[in-house]
């Protein structure tokens, strides 16, 4: 899919471009172990990524996954949106064969260049029968992690990524896979589709913060979305005056839910905020860009508030 782990080095300058090689100068030597193919779905910073490049790159991995010719499936990908590209296929992919995405934080010309190391990892617990059944895994820093928890946590460093509210599921150390604990449930599964409807994909992300003017509020709800996730602070919080513009846009049919900008922790109904009275949901353990994603998935299938809270339930 692109990213730093596809970047070469920009002319002139110190930094360089991401999503610039091709994945058959990636692959790596692995001959007398595992037989790799690769293919280019998209070549791009993943900023950069779209709904249709999902899209396209769920499509292909379902078909080889259908297909059982594979024993597992490596993503290469940018690292600034691998965690929503991740949960996205976790919701739309049906099957037992490992997907596991991951990517570099430092370019293959750079002093301690990580992308290697991380796609031989990711192929050893894509190759690993214990990885089957489990979900897409991200796996960066020898460490794997659950698609809903992993989080992209620091700028740059090669421990950029974590799960900080269950911790890594597994590890990887050379050709060796083990895993802390069993999968966790997945209460949304999403098949058969192509595209997001468009109404499905209106839904945005407002953040929160002292003092927040509340004709921001105002004007997201003019933009007449489907869903508006709140980046909240604290338990999924904000002035009692951003609260009201949510309440109202609730009456008329907005789906409102309220996550945390804090980076780990449940948004938990009715301690705080009366979510039966206003008509509001929580993201319970997730972030705000993938209760986003989760919504925007679920309103395809169900604009009940009732079923919409219990598909970010884990229990
Ligand atoms: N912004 C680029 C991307 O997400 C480069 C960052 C990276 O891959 O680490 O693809």
């Amino acid at each position: 899919m692109g990213g730093t782990i596809a970047a070469t080095a920009a002319r002139g300058g110190a930094g360089y471009v991401a999503g610039v090689l091709p994945i058959s100068r990636l692959l790596p030597d692995v001959q007398g172990w595992l037989r790799v193919d690769g293919e280019q779905v998209c070549n791009t910073g993943s900023q950069a990524v779209t709904y249709a490049d999902w899209f396209r790159l769920a499509d292909r991995v379902q078909h080889l996954v259908d297909g059982a010719a594979v024993d597992g499936i490596v993503v290469t990908h940018g690292t600034d949106t691998l965690e929503e590209t991740a949960y996205f296929l976790d919701l739309v992919v049906h099957g037992e064969v490992p997907v596991v995405l991951t990517g570099a934080m430092r370019p293959a010309h750079a002093a301690g260049a990580d992308g290697m190391a991380n796609l031989r990892a990711a192929l050893a617990v894509a190759a690993a029968p214990r990885a089957a059944g489990r979900g897409v895994l991200v796996v960066m820093n020898e460490q794997a992690h659950e698609a809903w928890d992993v989080q992209k946590m620091a700028t740059t460093g090669v421990h950029a990524f974590a799960s900080p509210n269950c911790g890594p599921v597994g590890w990887v150390r050379g050709r060796d896979v083990g895993f802390f604990h069993a999968p966790s449930p997945r209460p949304l599964r999403v098949a058969g589709l192509s595209t997001l409807p468009a109404q499905a994909a209106r839904v945005l992300v407002l953040y929160a913060h002292g003092d927040l003017d509340p004709s921001v509020a105002r004007a997201f709800v003019d933009l007449a979305p489907d869903g508006i996730v709140l980046a909240g602070v604290g338990d999924g919080n904000a002035s009692e005056e951003v609260l009201a513009v949510l309440s109202e846009a609730a009456a008329s049919g907005v789906t409102i839910v309220r996550a945390s900008r804090t980076g780990s922790g449940r948004v938990i109904r009715n301690v705080e905020i009366d979510d039966d009275g206003r008509g509001f949901l929580v993201a319970n353990y997730l972030s705000p860009q993938k209760a986003r994603i989760l919504l925007m998935l679920a309103l395809t299938q169900t604009r009940d508030r009732a079923v919409l809270q219990r598909c970010f339930m884990l229990d």
